[in-house]
């Protein structure tokens, strides 16, 4: 058996120091959600921009072909108009042209298509810039409200922690060794009042021995199956 009385209080209080970790904690890693939100966001910028420069040298590469084709097709054609060309030159001098034109017509056309794509990229570009410009403006401002919150819930951590230093000064040390004990094993609520046959944390039903020493008296004892304490706050018989 183990008495029980001041571990209630006890008990309440490292509920309740539980309670505020747990919302530092939850405040820590929603932060941190938030800031990897905003660092894959860059990440995707980061990628746009750089596939924006590929285009944009792929673009002027292309440009540089055309201009050079545009100029190789120009002195074909003036070859073609120089006098006394033979027939069988001027046959293969149009037909080296219409190669040229070809050419030039597919440079010409992944221009256009570059071209598009670069309009386009870059209004993508410049929407995302100024989103994750807000986003990060706005994270800074969760940044310094998160910590502003958790210096408070750390106050209010190093009261409580006192009020239960103080209370545990008024238990058994023997009981307190026990329930420390307990909590490091199970965590949280280690003990139960009850008003039932039923143990509240595993459910198993209590044995009519354990409920009768319970109910004849203000300590608590083990449940035999998960090993939590358990007191009664039913009618006593
Ligand atoms: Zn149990």
């Amino acid at each position: 058996m183990l008495d029980c009385r001041q571990l209630i209080l006890l008990q309440e209080l490292d509920l309740k120091i539980d309670e505020v970790k747990k919302q530092i904690e939850e405040k820590k890693q929603k932060f941190l959600r938030m800031q990897k939100d905003v660092s894959n966001e860059e990440a995707l910028l980061e990628k746009k921009c750089s596939l924006l420069k590929n285009i944009k040298l792929r673009k002027n590469k292309a440009e540089l072909e055309a201009d050079d084709l545009n100029h190789k097709l120009k002195t074909n054609e003036l070859k073609m108009q120089r006098a006394g060309v033979s027939p069988k030159d001027y046959a293969a001098f149009e037909k080296m042209s219409a190669t040229l034109k070809k050419q030039l017509d597919e440079e010409e056309t992944k221009i256009l298509t570059d071209m598009e794509k670069i309009e386009l990229l870059t209004a993508d570009i410049d929407k995302n810039t100024k989103i994750v410009a807000g986003r990060k403006q706005h994270l800074e401002m969760v940044r310094i409200r998160t910590s502003e919150e958790i210096i408070g819930d750390k106050k209010q951590l190093e009261l409580i922690n006192t009020e239960r230093n103080q209370a545990s000064l008024k238990v058994d040390s023997n009981v307190l060794t026990k329930y420390e004990e307990l909590r490091n094993k199970k965590k949280g609520q280690v003990l139960f009042g009850i008003d039932t046959t039923a143990c509240p944390k595993c459910g198993m039903g209590i044995p009519a021995g354990t409920l009768g020493a319970i109910k004849s008296s203000n300590e608590a004892e083990a449940c035999d199956n998960c090993g939590i304490y358990l007191y009664w706050i039913g009618p006593k018989e």
